[in-house]
Parts: C-alpha cells; sequence; structure tokens
C-alpha cells in the first residue's frame, strides 16, 4: 500500500496519484504494519511441480510450462533461507507450521531438509514451536529418511488413492508401471518407525463409486486414522486458464450434460470425479465413519462440519466464508494466493522483494479472500447449507446456475446430497457433545 503519511488517516494515495478512501481490504495490512496479530499459512514447493511420478489428475505438472509461470527448479540456498526467515519473523503465533509440498519434496533428498531444520532452529523466536508437514507420493521413502522424520517430529502425509486396483488406475510412474507396492510399503515403513502420517485420497471418477472400498482400505488395511479426501475437479484448459479467467458465458448450466465428466464437450478433464458421486461417497463414508469409527478416526469433512455446527469457525478454507490465508511459495520465491492459484494472474509477491506479510496481505490477496463469499451467486447466497459450505473453493466454480448466472460450484449437487444427508446426525452428535460438555474437537 502507498504511505499515507501527510493525509488523512482514513486516505491513501494510489500509484497513479488519485486517492481513495481506506476499506476492509486495507484493514490486514495496516494491522500488520501496526505489528498486531499476523497468522497466516504458506505451503512451499521446494522441488516446483517436479515429481518422479506422473499421475493422470495432477494439476501441478504443468506449471513447468505455464506461460509466465513459476517454470520448474529447485529452491536454492539462498531463497530457501530467505522464506525460512521471513515465514518466521512474519507470524506472531506461538507456533509456527511449515508445509512442505510438490511436485514431490523428497526429490530433493533428506539432506535438503536437515538443512531446513537447521534453519529453522537459527531463525525461531524464543517460545515459538515449529513444526513441519511434509506431502508425499511415499515412493521414495526408505529407513533414513524415516528416521528423520521421527526424530524431527514431522508430520507425514501420504498419497493414496485406495486399495490397488483403485490406486494404480491413476497413479502410475513416468513409465506408466504402477506405484501403488511402493506407496503401501512407504506406510508400513512409516508404522515401523512410528513417524504420524495422515492420508490424503484424490477421489476421481473412478474410486468416487467405491467409497466403502477406499475407506475401509484405509482405515484397516493401512491402518489411517486421519483421513483427507480431496475431490478431483479440473476444468478442462487449467494448465493455462487460471480460475475466473475461464468465459462464463461459455460455462455449462447446472444439470447439462457438459456440466459432468465424459461428454465430448464436459467442462472438467475425464478423470475429475462427477458431483453425482461425490455426494454419493460423503454419503456413504459419513455413514461408515459415524456407526464405526467416530471419535476414533478424524475424516476432513466430517470433522469441519461438526465443528461448524459447534460454532466454531471451518477447520478446511473451502468451507470457510474467507479464504485467502493459505499462500504457495514456489521454488523461485513467488508467493501465489493458494495453491490452486499458481498462475501469473494471482502472483502476489517473492520473498526476494519486499516483506512476505507485504504479500500475504495485500489487498489483491485480502481481496482474493473475501471474493470467495461475496461472488457467491443467488442460489448459493438463498441455500439452505451456505453456512456449511460457503460455495466450496472458487477454483470449482465452473457452472452457471439454471437460470444462467456464473459462479456455482461444479460439485454443488454431491454437497447438497451430503448436506442434506450428514447434517441431522451432525446436530445429533453435537448435541451429544454438549450434553457430555465436551465440544472442542480436535484440530485437522
Ligand atoms: S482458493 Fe480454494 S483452496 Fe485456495 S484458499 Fe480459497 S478455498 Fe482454499
Ligand atoms: S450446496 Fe450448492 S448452492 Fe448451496 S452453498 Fe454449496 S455450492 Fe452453493
Amino acid at each position: 500500500m502507498t504511505s499515507t503519511h501527510g493525509l488523512p488517516p482514513e486516505f491513501v494515495l494510489q500509484p497513479d496519484g488519485s486517492l481513495r478512501t481506506l476499506d476492509k481490504y486495507d484493514a490486514p495490512l495496516l494491522a500488520a504494519q501496526r505489528g498486531e496479530s499476523t497468522r497466516f499459512h504458506a505451503m512451499a514447493k521446494p522441488a516446483g511441480s517436479a515429481c518422479n511420478l506422473d499421475c493422470a489428475y495432477c494439476f501441478y505438472l504443468s506449471k513447468a510450462t505455464l506461460r509466465d509461470g513459476p517454470g520448474s527448479g529447485r529452491m536454492s540456498a539462498a531463497t530457501l533461507e530467505a522464506f525460512i526467515r521471513q515465514y518466521i519473523e512474519c507470524q506472531t503465533g506461538s507456533e509456527v507450521v511449515f508445509s512442505w509440498q510438490g511436485g514431490e519434496p523428497t526429490l530433493l533428498g533428506v539432506d535438503f531438509f536437515r538443512r531446513v531444520v537447521e534453519l529453522e532452529r537459527t531463525y525461531a523466536k524464543p517460545g515459538q514451536t515449529i513444526q513441519n508437514d511434509l506431502q508425499t507420493n511415499g515412493t521414495l521413502l526408505d529407513d533414513d529418511w524415516c528416521r528423520f522424520l521421527k526424530e524431527h517430529r514431522f508430520l507425514v502425509g501420504l498419497s493414496i488413492d485406495g486399495p490397488q486396483k483403485l490406486h494404480d488406475a491413476f497413479r502410475v510412474a513416468k513409465d506408466g508401471s504402477p506405484t501403488f507396492a511402493k506407496v503401501f510399503a512407504a506406510a508400513k515403513l512409516l508404522h515401523k518407525h512410528d513417524v504420524p502420517f495422515n492420508t490424503l485420497t484424490c477421489v476421481n471418477r473412478l474410486n468416487a463409486r467405491h467409497p466403502l472400498d477406499v475407506y475401509r482400505f484405509l482405515r484397516r488395511e493401512l491402518g489411517s486414522t486421519y483421513l483427507q479426501f480431496i475431490p478431483i475437479v479440473e476444468y478442462n484448459g487449467f494448465e493455462r486458464i487460471a480460475p475466473q479467467h475461464w468465459d462464463p458465458a461459455a460455462l455449462p448450466r447446472q444439470g447439462d450434460p457438459q456440466a459432468r465428466p465424459g461428454h465430448p464437450q464436459s467442462v472438467v478433464t475425464d478423470w475429475s470425479v462427477d458431483p453425482e458421486d461425490w455426494g454419493y461417497f460423503l454419503v456413504k463414508t459419513f455413514d461408515e465413519w459415524r456407526r464405526r469409527d467416530l471419535g476414533k478416526v478424524l475424516v476432513n469433512h466430517f470433522e469441519t462440519l461438526v465443528a461448524q455446527h459447534l460454532g466454531q469457525p471451518s477447520q478446511l478454507c473451502v468451507y470457510g466464508e474467507i479464504c485467502g490465508k493459505g499462500l504457495a511459495v514456489e521454488h523461485d520465491g513467488g508467493v501465489y494466493a493458494c495453491d490452486h492459484y499458481v498462475y501469473p494472474e494471482y502472483r502476489v509477491g517473492n520473498v526476494h522483494a519486499g516483506r512476505l506479510t507485504d504479500a500475504v496481505f495485500s489487498r489483491a490477496q485480502v481481496r482474493f479472500g473475501y471474493a470467495k463469499s461475496e461472488t457467491l451467486p443467488r442460489q448459493c447466497r438463498e441455500c439452505p447449507y451456505l453456512r456449511d459450505c460457503w460455495g466450496e473453493c472458487p477454483k470449482n466454480r465452473i457452472l452457471r446456475t439454471t437460470d444462467g448466472e456464473a459462479g456455482l460450484n461444479y460439485l454443488c449437487s454431491g454437497f447438497q446430497r451430503f448436506f442434506a444427508h450428514a447434517i441431522p446426525e451432525v446436530d445429533r452428535i453435537v448435541a451429544d457433545l454438549q450434553t457430555r460438555g465436551t465440544t472442542s474437537r480436535p484440530r485437522m
């Protein structure tokens, strides 16, 4: 923001010399500049989009060739240090969480992460706790890696899509060979070394039709107690076209055949989950979780729904009213609005140019976060599930409503089915928790 020096405090001087009144989009940066509480999260991409696998639905591999995008490369020593220093310096909370993602971060080797831990120790403020998360496909993990992860208390996220047949349908190596055996072996190795891990399962067009096979495999064969399900929704052309930069008039309406995968002119890639199947998947896994695993297993969508009905904020950005506090930092230090918005249109800074807080709380980024609820179509604003859903993630708003308004979430029909089914039961769970005086849910 341009300095307000010499001006009444409610005005700001813009780069073109004009004045404008300060508004709510300026407030977070002003608060940060006053040294007030600043908390945010950034996902680091130290290997950029490089990966040893070639999963059909990966939305990140194409970043290497995106025009004016981050390109490919590994994070240099100078960028790593600048990022770690700034990320710690800019946060006022007592806990700082680093999340290392890709591409595949383990391609960088254990020594890269030994340096990470050293730098974190160097820059940690007194009394601050530093936590590291590592999202991995697991195929490169070995005893050495696991010893390191255990020693430094990394929380691992292991990507696995279900039992062998479902996993190997899309998650393949560069030569097209299956990867299930290696990932399953990685899970065993993590158990052997007592490294805490959760599972991240991409729910796609195929495994969405087998919810109980997926859930029971993760729960009982893999021993996962924290299940994250991520719906695969890929706009056809996502490799080049940034979200919200698509032609709204060309988007199908809800109910059109093009609003489902498999149609020759579908709005999504072939492997994207069908909205109806997404609803079916959530309903079936919710019932299984409720019947057998409530209180023992965390499932991201269910935990957050319970938390919201307890009056707590959403634990997942996608179900929040406002987002924009989870950015991505690429290998070259480029800072982007979100992991799903690594496009030049959404680059908000660079760790080598200015303070990280200036990017995180920039007007562009704050507006990005507010747009999540401010741009909802009437169908969402009048929806009985608005406060559970908030239109989910804006990157998935690739439909028009039946009366032609743009901005409807592709998964809407699935969410409606799930909320209609789950909410009465969630309210019973909440009433029970309140009766027993146990109203705090575990952090996700
Ligand atoms: S754009 Fe989507 S994934 Fe990114 S922070 Fe917002 S809701 Fe979350
Ligand atoms: S369920 Fe559908 S209509 Fe309701 S808020 Fe979510 S996306 Fe909008």
